[in-house]
């Protein structure tokens, strides 16, 4: 059986290639970091997180929670380092993104089917192959892409949020603290406002300069991931029903429940790195130290990492890719991850997951199993092929699922039936997967 050349050590290509290889297909793995790095990557190793450390919630009322037991059912890598990276985060799953990281990396390079290659590349490689290059993928292999026929390139802004030191931040004024208590109760470190701080750092937010990436158009940045500043233009107070909501935190040196809460979620294992959840930005450097200084509790932070936003660029899909995220002109060649698409780390992780085991059943003549749109995995992989009037980047959510045939008022119940439902079926299919092999 030939080889497989997967593009992109991400979270897509790593998954895609772990995938291909517990199933005994040899797999040929391209990075082009160290040699290359992309305007938000940073470190060498393989599936790097950007931006926020989080992986999202990891309960079944929460369609990123049925996302992750989805994965979990199929023997996902991302999903099963992320766990072992875990740093506390209520109910989401966040990680050390350096222990993460490096978990991925070490099962690439332990696999005895795994062959990495620290190169740039450039044109399309010959079939069979899974090109998972990511929403900042090189500028060369981009304009190879683009010769493919019928294929056009979309693009949106995406933004990553800023990094304290935990020693520079004055702990008189922060207090630990979980929204209602989840996880171990105390998992966040909180910077109360009250009102008349918070409605300085409105005004000092809203008038700030900002580094607008060329071409920026509000339009185009992502719903999911919206500047802070843009955000807070929306009206004085969105940010207290958003990223600074109070509800669920009370301050212990007062008793009572603050106006605003900036919330700071633990960055690495050690804790001694945090990042401003919800913070992502595209103010200057100098702007963010001087307006984000002003919450209490970041008077004199230490900032290790600033907010940055970056072009994310993705496929017109559904005018090229066919099931399982194939090559329509030719199904022996995938694509994965956020290129095509699917918006999120977990999300670009299941796409490589599902293009890596379809490519794999293709590869030994057996059919390629699917899952349909009860699962959040299937949802995913119908949308990016589902022609619409304006193709968007979609995350996990319960309204890309087939609805229940039945209509259940309440919503946590609603969201557990299909959660059921969705599970059920993810065991079928692991049955068909594993009477094909
Ligand atoms: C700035 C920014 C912030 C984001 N923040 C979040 C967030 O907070 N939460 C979230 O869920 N999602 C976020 N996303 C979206 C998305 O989840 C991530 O981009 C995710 O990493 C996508 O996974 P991927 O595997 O598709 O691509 P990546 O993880 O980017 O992996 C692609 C890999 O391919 C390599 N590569 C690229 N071109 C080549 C080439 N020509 N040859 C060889 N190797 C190449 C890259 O070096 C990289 O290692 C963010 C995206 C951006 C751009």
């Amino acid at each position: 059986m030939k080889r497989v050349c997967v593009v992109g050590a991400g979270l897509a290509g790593c998954e895609a290639s772990w995938q291909l290889a517990q199933r005994g297909v040899r797999v040929e793995l391209f990075e082009m970091k160290p040699l290359h790095y992309s305007p938000a990557h940073r470190s060498p190793g393989f599936a790097e997180l950007v931006c926020s450390n989080s992986l999202k919630a990891e309960h079944l009322n929460n369609a990123s929670g049925l996302l992750k037991a989805e994965m979990e059912k199929l023997d996902s890598l991302i999903l099963r380092c992320g766990r072992e990276a875990r740093v506390p985060a209520g109910g989401a799953l966040a990680v050390d993104r350096e222990v993460f990281s490096a978990l991925v990396t070490r099962a690439m390079e332990d696999h005895p089917l795994i062959t990495i290659r620290r190169e740039r590349v450039t044109k399309i490689p010959a079939a069979p192959a899974i090109i998972a290059t990511g929403p900042l993928t090189d500028e060369g292999l981009c304009r190879a892409i683009e010769e493919i026929p019928g294929m056009s390139r979309l693009h949106f802004f995406d933004a990553a949020a800023p990094i304290v030191l935990k020693d520079s931040l004055d702990m008189n004024k922060v207090f630990a603290a979980s929204r209602y208590g989840r996880g171990d109760g105390n998992d966040y470190l909180n910077c109360p406002m009250d009102e008349d701080e918070y409605n300085a750092f409105y005004d000092a937010l809203v008038e700030a300069e900002t580094s607008d990436p060329h071409g920026f158009e509000k339009k185009l940045v992502f719903d999911g991931c919206l500047a802070v500043e843009i955000l807070a233009s929306r009206g004085r107070k969105t940010l207290c029903f958003g990223p600074l909501k109070p509800v669920g935190l009370v301050d212990p040196r007062t008793g009572k429940r603050p106006y605003a809460v900036v919330q700071l979620r633990q960055e690495n294992l050690e804790g001694t790195l945090y990042n401003m959840v919800g913070f992502q930005t595209r103010l200057k450097w100098g702007e963010q130290k001087r307006v984000f200084s002003m919450i209490p509790g970041l008077n004199h932070a230490e900032f290790v990492r600033y907010g940055v936003m970056h072009r994310n660029t993705y496929l017109n899909s559904p005018d090229v890719l066919t099931k399982n995220y194939a090559l329509a002109s030719d199904p022996s060649i995938r694509f994965a991850g956020q290129i095509t698409g699917v918006e999120g780390y977990m999300e670009s992780a299941c796409s490589g997951l599902i293009a890596g085991l379809s490519l794999a059943c293709r590869l030994k003549g057996r059919e390629e199993p699917s899952l349909g749109k009860e699962t959040v995995i299937g949802a995913l992989e119908a949308h990016v092929r589902t022609r619409s009037l304006d193709f968007q980047p979609m995350n996990a959510n319960f309204g890309i699922l087939t609805p229940l045939q039945e209509r259940i008022r309440n919503k946590k119940e609603r969201y557990l039936r299909l959660a059921q439902r969705s599970l059920t079926l993810m065991d079928e299919y692991n049955k068909q997967l594993e009477e094909s092999e």
